[in-house]
């Protein structure tokens, strides 16, 4: 879809920064996180949010975020992680394309909820640094 951004530009692969990517799924960070290592999950074809996913694509996506959130704990030192996915306006949906949120937790520090201001070199950064993560945790299974 032309006037969705995640379509136009994580799709497209125009202004992502990825850190993993197959035929039907692809990972990357979010470009305006709550917390260092915000990263989000989306299918490459447009669905809208849980209601009009296909239920294999849908499955792709949480099993991934399984990995992911060994990956990122790792890689920032986290103690837990929050995986969040609003569906529709009244559910705080902004992105009209199914996505869900991988945010790492360190106990003791309160998440605000207000967008921190990383430059691409540091998203670009941390996606290099799950990649390398994620690819060792699917190669040994480790989950
Ligand atoms: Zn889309």
């Amino acid at each position: 879809m032309s006037d969705c951004v995640f379509c136009s530009n994580i799709v497209s692969g125009k202004e992502s920064h990825e850190f993993f990517r197959s035929d039907r799924i692809i990972g990357f960070m979010d470009k305006f996180p709550v917390e260092d290592g915000h990263c989000l999950i989306i299918p490459r074809k447009h669905y809208v949010n849980i209601l009009d996913i296909e239920r294999q694509v849908y499955l792709d996506i949480h099993n991934l975020a399984r990995y992911v959130s060994r990956a990122v704990m790792d890689v920032f030192h986290a103690d837990g992680v929050n995986i969040g996915q609003n569906n529709g306006e009244c559910a705080k949906q902004v992105v009209m394309h199914y996505h869900l949120h991988v945010i790492p937790r360190h106990c003791g520090r309160e998440l605000m909820w207000s967008r921190l201001d990383r430059s691409d070199q540091e998203l670009e950064k941390y996606a290099n640094m799950i990649s390398t993560r994620l690819n060792d945790i699917i190669n040994l299974d480790i989950i």
